[in-house]
């Protein structure tokens, strides 16, 4: 067993840290602020490859290990969560279903564009009436000659108004429930396709989260991704892929939250001393230390376990459900060793831990999470 990274991935974990540091972290409080999607940042990540960070290189991809997924995203988190999760939909389940159940014919007219940026892709699933309960969606998709011809709403949809390829799921076969789902690509230049509207939010301010309206909306059959039917047990397989990365978003914002705290309690003088004298304060930081490092391993090693092909649902999960109440902890910490000073925004830890509070609820609540680790736990161990 080694620890150690390699040599790729730190020079990945470098070349994020700097970006991230100089060009997001100086805006991020004015992003955040005013709620303002970051063109610019996206374009300059567009310029510098990383839209296509895990696309595989035969498709113009750097094709990087999810390992390095990882890394990518907690370096970015830590400056601007809202900015990762918008790089970690299109990198992982935006484009997962492409890469995994695409024809020959759809990767190599959609991968490429994916990797330059050229396409932002969205994940639909969600809707009024399924949440948790992913297989109550309502939203149809009738066939019609060489058209299926899509009737429903998606909301709460991360990249969902600037993305401009959307893997959704809908009810191709209505009437045999889950079983009647499939995915399909639907362009957002499709006729009968709307962004009807965007969400103001808690935290993750700057990333787009929106509701899709699609009325007798018109696509290709050609658009089918997977087998027809398939559909729900495709996007299953797309929130586990993508799970560990949400882990990492909320490693990023307590790894930011811990270092502000730790400088603070450094510095921070009252009754004669630093603060950090004190053992409560001490202790405090020393199990936001530990428990960020147990969380980053478990990550490394859904996210190790996705590269070598085998199963990760439990351990992607266990990672999800470790790391994001870890960042809760953390963040919650972090704000209460900063005292006053941590509840006023120029101090930025209000926000890290506004950012990490979505992490607990979005690809599968907590409560999802320990249900899917139940299953398996019972699968391994029970009678
Ligand atoms: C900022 C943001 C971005 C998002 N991005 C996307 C996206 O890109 N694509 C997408 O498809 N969706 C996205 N979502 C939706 C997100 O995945 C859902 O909000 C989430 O899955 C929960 O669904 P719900 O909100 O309907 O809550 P509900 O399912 O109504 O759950 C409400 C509460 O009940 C609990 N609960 C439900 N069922 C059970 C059960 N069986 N046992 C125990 N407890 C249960 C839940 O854990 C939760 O605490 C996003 C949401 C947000 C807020």
């Amino acid at each position: 067993m080694n620890f150690e990274l390699t040599e790729q991935q730190l020079k990945y974990r470098s070349a994020f840290r700097k970006f991230a540091q100089e060009r997001i972290d100086p805006i991020a409080q004015e992003l955040d602020e005013k709620a303002l999607y970051p063109h610019d940042i996206f374009d300059e990540m567009k310029q510098m490859g990383f839209y296509g960070f895990t696309i595989r290189e035969e498709f113009g991809g750097s094709g990087a290990d999810s390992v390095s997924f990882a890394i990518a995203l907690e370096e970015l988190a830590r400056a601007a969560a809202g900015v990762a999760v918008a790089f970690a939909v299109h990198n992982s389940i935006g484009s997962f279903a492409l890469d995994v159940y695409g024809t020959d014919e759809q990767k190599k007219e959609l991968l490429p564009k994916m990797a330059s940026g050229e396409i932002l892709t969205s994940f639909a699933l969600t809707e009024e009436n399924a949440g948790s309960d992913a297989g109550n969606i309502e939203t149809t998709a009738v066939r019609d000659g060489d058209e299926f011809v899509i009737n429903g709403t998606k909301r709460y949809i991360t990249n969902g108004k600037y993305a401009n390829l959307h893997s959704i799921s809908a009810l191709t076969t209505p009437g045999r429930g889950k079983k009647g789902l499939s995915c399909l690509l639907v362009p957002s230049d499709a006729p009968g396709f709307r962004v009807v509207k965007t969400e103001n939010k808690m935290g993750q301010r700057c990333s787009d989260t929106a509701t899709l309206e699609f009325k007798d909306c018109r696509i290709p059959v050609s658009n089918l991704l997977g087998k027809e039917n398939r559909g729900l047990s495709i996007a299953l397989k797309a929130l586990d892929s993508g799970r560990f990365g949400v882990a990492s978003i909320a490693i990023g914002c307590a790894q930011a939250a811990f270092e502000k705290a730790l400088h603070h309690a450094q510095t921070r003088v009252q009754f004669g001393k630093t603060i950090i004298s004190n053992q409560g304060i001490e202790f405090m930081l020393a199990e936001m230390g530990t428990q960020i490092e147990a969380a980053r391993l478990m990550i490394y090693r859904a996210a190790w376990r996705k590269d070598q092909g085998l199963p990760i649902g439990k351990e992607a999960a266990m990672a999800k459900m470790y790391a994001t109440e870890v960042a809760e902890m953390v963040t919650y910490r972090a704000v209460q060793i900063l005292g006053g000073a941590g509840y006023m925004k120029e101090n930025d830890v209000e926000r890290y831990y506004r950012d990490q509070r979505i992490c607990q609820i979005y690809e599968g609540t907590n409560q999802i999470q320990r249900w899917v680790i139940a299953i398996q736990l019972i699968r391994e161990f029970g009678k």
